[in-house]
């Protein structure tokens, strides 16, 4: 028997959410690894793989650590089903992939992760699905995307790099209107700080790479939605494609949610309070943080968000050569372009995350060589401050 309550607070169904135990009754979740399954008798066998008997049949298809993974993450999410992949573009990629058929229209924000980008303007269109970009901080230009019939749109908030808001139930009502499903990155928010569902997004996907393992580990996804659409869509697609996640990496994801609130409240207010450290420095030009009123989308991410997050992007006086030079004077924040970890994080998204785009593309986004994207990690934030500012000093 699985564990579920609907009406647990988010820290109880992090800790106690989709357990079951096996005949040893052990109190930490157990780690199946395990490709196959054995039958009591070929009867069984054939009813397992018809359907007709509840329980596993191969890792591809489902896993009981997996299983359990993917309930805590319903659970937490409010969704009704999940499924978990090997990676957060294995959830992506199938999420988008899976649903659309040649002739389908999306549209898509222009702020997003590169990879999810490189799906919509190079691997949808060879399909014969049609891609546009909006700016997705303006609802006018969604109002115009979305007059027309429309199979999916996908949206990030906040957006990578500069953490710029989409005004998650606007959008949801025009997708709506236009016939489409609203899929949400939610990687940047987290599960804690924001709940897409309850503002009407379809599907709500996540790299748990990021804050979910939130100790830079392992690689590991989720799709999370209705029933209807994940086994009508989404298994049909994971089975036969086969981005099945690892248990182990299952495992090491679920040990990490029972600790996901903590961190990422102590993270998001070490970020508050690193963005305020750094906002007057002479070498800054501009803080961009969603918990900052100077934010250009302040009142969006305020109205959807609970806090700013863990995520600061800086804008340093200078471009590349400047940039780099401020990289490379930090001392305790590590150049890296992961995030979500409990170690703090900078890099520089014009010649690393976002380096596919054109300057065009770039330009779309607000982004140029002077941007800075740090990941706020569980150091003091004092000293991750101090670092930042002799850094900056340097410049
Ligand atoms: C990291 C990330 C992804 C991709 O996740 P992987 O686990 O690296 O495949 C997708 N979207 C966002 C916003 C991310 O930060």
């Amino acid at each position: 028997m699985t564990k579920r309550s609907d009406n647990w607070a988010p820290a109880t169904k992090l800790v106690r959410g989709g357990t079951m135990r096996s005949q040893f009754g052990e109190t930490s979740e157990a780690m199946f690894l395990t490709s196959g399954f054995a039958y009591d008798s070929a009867e069984q066998a054939a009813a397992r793989m018809a359907g007709d008997e509840d329980g596993f049949v191969y890792s591809r298809y489902g896993n009981p650590t997996n299983q359990m993974l993917a309930e805590r993450l319903a659970l937490l999410e409010g969704a009704e089903t999940c499924r978990v992949t090997a990676s957060g573009m294995g959830a992506i990629s199938s999420a988008m992939i899976a649903p659309c058929s040649a002739g389908d229209r999306v549209v898509a924000a222009n702020a997003l992760f590169g990879s999810c980008r490189h799906i919509c303007s190079t691997i949808l269109p060879r399909y014969g699905v049609e891609t546009e970009f909006v700016n997705g901080a303006d609802l006018e230009a969604w109002k115009r995307a979305l007059s027309k019939p429309t199979r999916l749109v996908l949206i990030e908030s906040p957006s990578n790099p500069l953490l710029e808001a989409v005004d998650i139930a606007a959008v949801a009502e025009l997708a709506h209107a236009a016939g489409a499903l609203l899929v949400i990155d939610n990687v940047f928010a987290s599960p804690i700080l924001q709940k897409p569902l309850e503002l009407g997004a379809d599907i709500v996907v996540y790299s748990a790479t990021k804050h979910m393992d939130g100790q830079g580990r392992v690689l590991l996804g989720a799709i999370l939605g209705q029933s209807e659409f994940i086994e009508e869509h989404i298994d049909p697609w994971l089975r036969h494609t086969g981005p099945a996640a690892s248990p182990f990496n299952a495992w090491v994801v679920l040990k990490g949610l029972e600790t996901l609130e903590l961190r990422v409240a102590q993270a998001s207010a070490n970020a508050a309070k690193i963005a305020d450290a750094i906002a007057d420095h002479p070498n800054i030009q501009a803080v961009r943080y969603p918990g900052r009123t100077d934010h250009p989308n302040f009142a969006i991410h305020q109205k959807q968000m609970s806090s700013g997050g863990t995520l600061v992007a800086f804008s340093i006086k200078g471009a590349r050569a400047e940039a780099f030079k401020m990289l490379n004077a930090l001392e305790l924040v590590d150049i890296s372009n992961n995030l979500g970890d409990t170690k703090s994080l900078a890099c520089h998204p014009c010649s690393t995350t976002h380096r596919a785009l054109t300057d065009e593309e770039q330009a779309e986004m607000g982004l140029d060589e002077s941007w800075i994207r740090l990941s706020v990690g569980l150091e003091n934030a004092g000293d991750v401050s101090q670092d930042l500012i002799q850094a900056l000093n340097a410049l």
